[in-house]
């Protein structure tokens, strides 16, 4: 069993971005020995600070697909297409920050943009209730771009240009993020998945977890994907097969859902 796993709005609680209500779950999975891959719009730093925070050493996924790390712990893993990046092993499927930037740069005035890449870390403090610190981590981008438009209204001529450039838009929670064509979550978990079948030489039964439209090419691309509900009570609207509604938002949410999903398995 594999577990992959949105952050915010999923495992951490959108308001406060606390896992407290996810523990009894994150305990059985740390018990159990299945391991838990953050794929998230957050970047590297980001993750990195959280998962030193609960203790975790297993790959990630950063930036909605830009890049799957692999830790030191997983050297005996064939990686192919692997890099060294920063002590660990990268599978790249973004693009360069600064190509992304360029594209920003560029139309910015005519779309009435605000990339993070505009925002300063009080900015972003004031914008997503990180703290500055945290801020700091997540302008560390390598691969994707989080923005605002001044006008919605702008998106679809906007997501046109980006096609044309190699680049799409998709959406999280607070942001849009332009990203790679060829990246998202879902081919990201398709990766990860490969990797692990090839050097583990068996089946695995995945687990995808998620709740906005950048989560739904990785619901698409697990067994059993989970959806949790928006902080208002509200679902994305999507319809896949053994598709596990979450009965509420956030960490208590993805707690009950994976929960359940331990137990129907026999997994105590
Ligand atoms: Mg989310």
């Amino acid at each position: 069993m594999l577990i992959f796993t949105d952050l915010d709005g999923s495992l951490l609680d959108h308001d406060g971005y606390s896992y407290e209500g996810a523990r009894p779950a994150l305990e059985r999975i740390r018990r159990l020995s299945v391991p838990l891959v953050f794929v998230t719009s957050k970047t590297r730093a980001e993750v990195e600070r959280l998962q030193e925070a609960m203790g975790l050493r297993e790959p990630f996924v950063a930036e909605n697909g830009g890049g799957i790390f692999f830790p030191a712990e997983y050297g005996n893993f064939r990686i192919p297409g692997g890099v060294e990046r920063g002590g660990r092993t990268l599978i790249r499927l973004g693009r360069p920050y600064p190509e992304i930037r360029r594209f920003v740069e560029e139309r910015k005035a005519r779309f009435g943009i605000r990339g993070a890449g505009d925002l300063s870390v009080e900015d972003l403090v004031e914008m997503t209730g990180l703290s500055p610190e945290e801020a700091y981590l997540a302008k560390q981008r390598e691969f994707t771009e989080p923005f605002l438009l001044d006008d919605d209204s702008a998106l679809a001529a906007l997501g046109r240009e980006a096609l044309a450039a190699g680049l799409k838009i998709t959406r999280g929670g607070r942001f849009h993020h332009l990203i790679g064509a060829g990246q998202d979550k879902g081919e990201a978990v398709k990766r990860t998945l490969l990797i692990v079948r090839d050097n583990l030489g068996g089946e695995v039964l995945s687990i995808g977890i998620g709740d906005r439209p950048n989560d739904i090419p990785m619901l698409a691309a697990v067994d059993i994907p989970v959806l949790i509900p928006h902080p208002d009570g509200r679902y994305e609207g999507i319809d896949l097969p053994n598709l596990v509604k979450a009965t509420c938002p956030g960490s208590r949410g993805w707690n009950e859902a994976v929960g359940g999903i331990l137990d129907r398995f026999g997994k105590t």
